[in-house]
């Protein structure tokens, strides 16, 4: 490094010129003087990604029916040939990978599935910071069972409203406790739970343990088969970068393969059996068994084109610019905006935090509007959080040095007070 001023620009354009992932960027349609700081609610789309949606469009407009045993990629094995190439991601094998359903549909699935209450081990544990709609999910599926929630969901407690404590968790793992979802990266906070060990000792304690990816597939690197980890489930929109509402994955380890699926479907069955209409369901031997209904062939579609970006650039790599981006935005931050009243609240050790940097300010909702009209796109969560997210594959530290200069002019200029601080509808 030549420069010696570790916050100047000239700074930040020496570490892009340093950047081995740098290229990814031109394979993402970013905008001049736009920073998109939100790729870990919704994740810019990649002409790889364009480009094998619109192969499938072209499948259909060819082939029509034809299209599910042929043209580019036969949408009848699309769902497991996306699980396939989803499996590196998160360190399983690829038949324990099924790329299906939303996260919420997911999770009622495995729910429905592993959760099996009998004799003292009736209740579920969960967090109670985790995102709403995992819990709504888990009450509607005890419901079903004849469970009332307000009885049979345990939520571990957070000591400062963002964090979890590894240890009240596993202090919660009683032995009434038949399963446990938990998130791998907090939504808000950032925070990194560890995997293995929360593993270890549900299993330990004979209870089921399954983990909601959202916040950490594509951001950093896993081993869901070694740790052992039951089931797991996540949306493919945030850091796989596969558009909005594009089809969510799940994980079943091979243990539990063979397994009937709590919810059935047609597509449930074993590939050769399907199309025999028997109506006794012959379950796939793999986590395809877990799938419900048609795939959304359209909305699978652009994940093909993302996962390809994965494999060249490499979960580790991307691991490693993403620790650097946030540590280098964290770092800006407290050198810049020391006195004007934001707290970083995500862990700041690297084996702690995902890929998102989270500040708390008091005026949060109305700085994000106006972050928002200085073309800096950043997140924010009620009542008074912040998200920025800078992206390994498309995010440059010049990126990160101009949104941390904005803050700073809004802060400065006070130009948020122009804005009424409340939440947008969609926030
Ligand atoms: C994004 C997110 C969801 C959204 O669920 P969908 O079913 O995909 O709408 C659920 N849970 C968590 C933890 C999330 O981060």
């Amino acid at each position: 490094m030549e420069t010696e001023n570790l916050f100047s620009y000239e700074y930040a354009q020496e570490l892009d010129a340093l950047d081995p992932l740098k290229k990814f960027k031109e394979e993402f349609y970013t905008k001049e003087d736009t920073y998109y700081m939100d790729g870990n609610s919704l994740g810019l789309m990649s002409k790889r990604a364009e480009k094998t949606l619109l192969a499938s469009l072209n499948d259909w407009k060819e082939h029509g029916i034809d299209g599910w045993m042929s043209g580019s990629q036969p949408w009848f094995y699309i769902s497991e040939k996306l699980g396939e190439k989803t499996a590196p991601l998160i360190g399983a094998k690829k038949e324990e990978v099924i790329v299906t359903g939303s996260i919420t549909v997911n999770i009622h699935q495995l729910i429905a599935t592993f959760f099996k209450p009998g004799g003292k081990r009736t209740k579920i544990l969960a967090d109670e910071l985790t995102f709403p709609s995992d819990i709504y999910a888990l009450k509607s599926q005890l419901e079903l069972k004849g469970l009332s929630p307000e009885e049979h969901l345990v939520q571990v407690k957070s000591e400062d409203g963002m964090t979890l404590s590894e240890e009240k968790i596993v202090d919660a793992m009683t032995d009434d406790i038949a399963l446990v979802l938990l998130p791998s990266v907090m939504y808000r906070s950032g925070q990194l739970l560890d995997i293995p060990y929360l593993t270890e000792e549900a299993h330990k304690r004979g209870i089921i343990i399954g983990f909601d990816l959202a916040h950490s597939i594509g951001a950093l690197p896993h081993s869901l088969h070694e740790a052992g980890v039951d089931f797991a489930m996540w949306c493919n929109y945030k850091y796989l970068n596969s558009g909005p509402g594009s089809v969510g994955g799940l994980f079943v380890h091979e243990r539990h393969l063979g397994k009937a699926p709590g919810l059935a479907g047609w597509f449930s069955s074993q590939k050769d059996k399907q199309f025999d209409m028997d109506h006794t369901l012959s379950p796939a031997a793999t986590a395809g068994a877990f799938q419900i209904g048609t795939p959304h062939v359209l909305s699978c579609a652009p994940l093909l084109g993302s996962l390809e970006l994965f494999e060249e650039a490499g979960i580790h790599s991307l691991r490693q610019k993403s620790l650097k981006l946030t540590r280098y935005m964290m770092d800006l931050i407290q050198h810049e905006l020391s006195d004007e009243g934001f707290t970083i609240s995500n862990p700041t050790e690297n084996s702690k935090r995902g890929g998102h940097v989270c500040l708390q300010h008091h005026e949060a909702a109305r700085i994000c509007k106006a972050l928002k009209q200085k073309n800096v796109i950043p997140d924010f969560r009620a009542p008074n959080i912040i998200r920025l997210a800078p992206i390994a594959f498309y995010t440059s530290y010049e990126d990160v040095w101009k949104t941390v200069q904005i803050l700073k002019e809004i802060m400065k200029e006070q130009t948020y007070l122009q804005f009424e601080n409340k939440r947008e509808v969609v926030a």
